[in-house]
């Protein structure tokens, strides 16, 4: 009996040391002692579950460490009509965990690009700004990571990114804000250089 637990411990412990991070069993444990501190009982019958549920929650809030942003845009179609005019995907819905509190942060991203020669399907972009969305951050941050990994990877004319959010850290808490949102933007290459190419942009988003 002894020598399995043994084992199975050390299936843990390797697991632990491969990944560099705890599993399961340690982070509904956390939940467990986070619920204690509030001042409730983890083991009564409404919460027993939730540590379990809680730990499901975060996995899919934090999907996007597991995702690599370059490899969704890798994927592109050579452009055999000539398009070089702007590309606008508008009002992409997002939600994002803020890394000092770890409250939700609810907003819309616009993300425009001027193609040189290649472009990637639309559903990329929506799919970038989720794999950054479902992390732990700050808007500023992630604003300029969608607008980096574009230029990077498609390497276009220019790039603008536009996001517009509520931070719960700021409505439901702290200084109770709930009619704020916070607006931050990124412009890269023309949409940086050309004002006639910014303002294009900037008159397609409704916010
Ligand atoms: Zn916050």
């Amino acid at each position: 009996m002894s020598s399995i637990v043994c084992t199975l411990e050390n299936v843990r412990v390797l697991k632990r040391s491969e990944t560099g991070k705890p599993d399961r069993a340690d982070v509904e444990s956390a939940f467990r002692t986070i619920i204690r501190w509030t001042g409730d009982d983890p083991e009564r019958d409404g919460l027993v579950d939730t540590p379990a549920r809680v730990a499901r929650a975060f996995e899919e809030y934090f999907a996007g460490y597991d995702q690599d942003p370059a490899l969704i845009l890798q994927k592109t179609f050579e452009i055999i009509e000539g398009y070089d005019e702007m590309i606008v995907l508008r009002g992409i819905r997002f939600e994002s965990h803020c890394e000092h509190h770890l409250a939700p942060i609810i907003g819309r991203a616009w993300v425009a690009y001027i193609p040189s020669g290649r472009v990637v399907g639309i559903s990329k972009l929506a799919r970038v700004v989720e794999v950054y969305a479902k992390r732990l951050q700050i808007q500023e941050k992630m604003t300029a990571q969608i607008a980096d990994a574009i230029e990077e990877t498609l390497n276009p004319q220019g790039v603008g990114v536009i996001i517009k959010a509520t931070h719960h850290c700021m409505s439901t808490r702290g200084v109770h804000q709930p009619d704020t949102d916070l607006v931050t933007s990124r412009m890269l290459g023309c949409f940086r250089d050309n004002a006639l190419t910014r303002q294009e942009f900037l008159a397609m988003v409704d916010c």
